[in-house]
């Protein structure tokens, strides 16, 4: 699976929100696109103190961030990206939870990065481990950060 130039620039684009993050173990950067325009921006932050309560409540994922920013994200296509520790480019895709929450409101395709290379997938269901990844040697072509 190869992704369109356009794609490629969306999650490019989603890399470089990453740096917006103020979360200090991991960066995500989410984008939600329809019809070539962006609705929506979204970088994962804390919303609780991590030693009060548990860990999936400790913060806001980028995904969900950008989704409460729009009201009609039907149609539209999320990009996800996150950044490591160290700044390389780690895996992004949506958990669970936000596979649902996007499902809820009609965004049917994500696309994220990995490691070496990008993951898309029409969310027709829920996104499980079994998912195929796509690695590419290209993809450092695509993105410097790209291992
Ligand atoms: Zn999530």
């Amino acid at each position: 699976m190869e992704l369109s130039r356009t794609e490629l620039r969306w999650l490019t684009s989603a890399v470089d929100i990453c740096d917006e993050a103020t979360h200090k173990q991991w960066r995500v950067g989410a984008i939600l696109v329809r019809s070539g325009n962006v609705l929506a921006t979204g970088v994962n932050r804390y919303r609780n103190d991590p030693s009060q309560v548990e860990y999936g409540h400790v913060s806001y994922h980028a995904e969900e961030v950008a989704l409460r920013r729009v009201s009609d994200p039907e149609g539209a296509t999320i990009y996800v990206a996150r950044l490591t520790r160290s700044g390389k480019i780690g895996a992004a895709r949506p958990c669970p939870r936000c596979q649902a929450l996007l499902l809820e409101h009609g965004v049917h395709t994500a696309v994220w990065t990995e490691p070496q290379g990008w993951g898309k997938q029409r969310l027709s269901r829920l996104i499980h481990e079994e998912l195929a990844i796509t690695h590419t040697r290209h993809a450092s072509a695509v993105h410097p950060l790209f291992g």
